[in-house]
């Protein structure tokens, strides 16, 4: 028996010792950088003349790591090896794949400040953001490993006298994930491990802006002795290896998180029956939101202020559940402006090495350009109240911007932004929040801030949001706690950290043995 899942930790930095550790794990980290990271196909490293280049966002100068990059022959080879790794993949022991989980959550702890130092440098992420994110990737592999076993043995079915019946999961075949660079070490760790304790096989495609995590984590289940073949590591350009594996033929699902454009795409591509394929292709897809904080005039003022500041602006508001847009009853409308205006105002931003910036940089140049349209888009849509600059001279740093008295159909309550702009927006009483909170083609995350009992239950049942929290942020959705995916355009709605999330790498298997 293994002990009951409990998440790890977060590390408090008010403690010197913890500070330490951290400026610490952050030399090592900066004793590696720059280096040249291959491909890894089989266990082999494969070096490649064309290079993805990984670099600070908070100092575009200085270079995380040079990696190869695959093209369309070299996917093609790791879809060979992925394929053929299955065939006995998919009968080992899940206990055995479950144990090696938990082993690379073992030597990803004993590590773990060393890999959040390496977010700080790869992703820009702020220490705590980065210390959270490293805690859910071991959550991720702690969690699903429990889950493999209570579903190992199958599900129980009646049997009549004369027959035994079983109904057991079985795996599906190779997939193909495609991990996002919000959570560099999270995401792309969940995403891939729940496929393989289940028996599947994986294509790994990592971000391009943070391929470097993505290669140590690798090593890490190299240590933890994952054989050879069972992932496969291979960085690489969507629209030239992505829409080539997605539309492969022995491709059986694929794992997506990232923008609803791309998701579209892919679940496109996914959908079309190639010449010899035999199957469907699932696809699990996790693609983004336009969160609401709703705020009610029977309230905690402080506590809503604090509510949208925090799902507005942690990590730069580059979550898909981040609180974009906060609508707030008439009543208190005036109070709450002002109090946020008073947080922003004293929220810290510069290179996240130190520890105490509370934003960090935005990913990357198109990012920060993309924030700056729609901050202009803003400014004629609503009332600029803070924010609204940035620097890039040497990152790519955005200021946290409030732009008020928006109407619900703006393109800034609509689109999804993925940078540190809030939107707000006056509603006239409690029902009329709602419907301007579920007027969007999102449905992922949400927020209520209200005292009123009956307002709260009204909630559960007409805010169409998949992850719904009740006075408090709308973001930080913890494995085993919080399964976490949204609605309509949001996604496949696949809870991740969820007791049914291996099914959707598993398929069902019915037997029945005549006595
Ligand atoms: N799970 C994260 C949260 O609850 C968000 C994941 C994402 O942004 O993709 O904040």
């Amino acid at each position: 028996m293994v002990q009951l899942y409990r998440h790890e930790p977060f590390t408090d930095f008010t403690v010197e010792k913890n500070k330490k550790e951290f400026e610490e794990a952050l030399k090592t980290v900066e004793g590696y950088l720059g280096q040249d990271y291959p491909l890894i196909i089989g266990g082999e490293r494969i070096e490649t003349e064309e290079k993805i280049i990984s670099v600070n966002p908070a100092d575009r100068d200085e270079i995380i790591g040079r990696v190869s990059k695959a093209n369309k022959a070299i996917a093609e080879q790791a879809m060979q090896v992925a394929d053929e790794t299955f065939r006995w993949w998919r009968k080992t022991k899940p206990e055995m794949r479950a144990d090696i989980l938990f082993r690379a959550a073992a030597l990803t702890r004993k590590r773990k400040h060393e890999f959040s130092a390496l977010l700080v440098k790869e992703g820009g992420k702020p220490w705590k953001e980065a210390d959270a994110d490293t805690a859910e990737a071991i959550d991720f592999m702690e969690y699903y490993g429990r889950q493999m076993l209570r579903l190992k043995d199958g599900m129980p079915v009646n049997s009549r006298p004369i027959e035994n019946n079983r109904f057991n999961y079985i795996p599906l075949g190779v997939g193909v994930v495609i991990s996002p660079w919000n959570f560099l070490f999270a995401i792309m760790c969940g995403t891939t491990v729940a496929p393989i304790v289940t028996g599947n096989t994986v294509l790994l495609k990592p971000a391009s802006t943070t391929p470097v995590i993505a290669y140590k984590f690798m090593e890490v289940l190299e240590e933890a002795g994952l054989p050879n073949g069972v992932i496969n590591y291979i960085p690489g350009s969507g629209s030239e290896i992505g829409d080539y594996l997605v539309e492969h033929q022995r491709t059986r699902f694929v794992s997506f998180t990232g923008s609803k454009e791309v998701g579209l795409r892919i679940f496109e591509k996914a959908a079309k029956v190639k010449d010899g394929q035999i199957w469907l292709k699932r696809v699990v897809a996790e693609m983004g939101g336009k969160d609401t904080v709703v705020v009610d005039n029977d309230t905690d003022l402080d506590l809503a202020a604090e509510s949208i500041t925090i799902s507005a602006f942690g990590f730069s508001g580059q979550k898909c559940s981040a609180g974009s847009r906060a609508v707030i009853h008439q009543d208190v409308y005036d109070k709450v402006l002002e109090r946020v205006i008073q947080l922003t105002n004293k929220l810290t931003i510069g290179d996240p090495v130190d520890v105490t910036n509370y934003m960090g940089p935005v990913i990357d140049q198109a990012a920060y350009d993309k924030i700056m349209g729609y901050v202009e888009i803003g400014r004629q849509e609503g009332r600029l109240l803070t924010g609204g600059t940035g620097d890039q001279s040497k990152g790519w740093f955005f200021s946290p911007t409030v732009i008020a008295d928006v109407k619900e159909d703006a393109r800034i309550m609509q689109e999804e932004i993925f940078g540190p702009v809030v939107a707000l927006c006056k509603a006239n009483d409690f029902q009329h929040a709602l419907e301007i909170a579920n007027n969007t083609e999102y449905g992922l995350t949400g927020a209520v801030i209200t005292n009123n009992r009956e307002h709260w239950e009204q909630a559960q049942t007409d805010f169409n949001v998949g992850n719904l929290y009740l006075n408090r942020n709308c973001t930080g959705a913890i494995v085993g706690y919080h399964p976490f995916g949204g609605f309509n355009m949001s996604g496949t709605d696949s809870k991740a950290g969820g007791p049914d999330y291996l099914l959707h790498f598993l398929q069902g298997k019915t037997t029945s043995e005549m006595l």
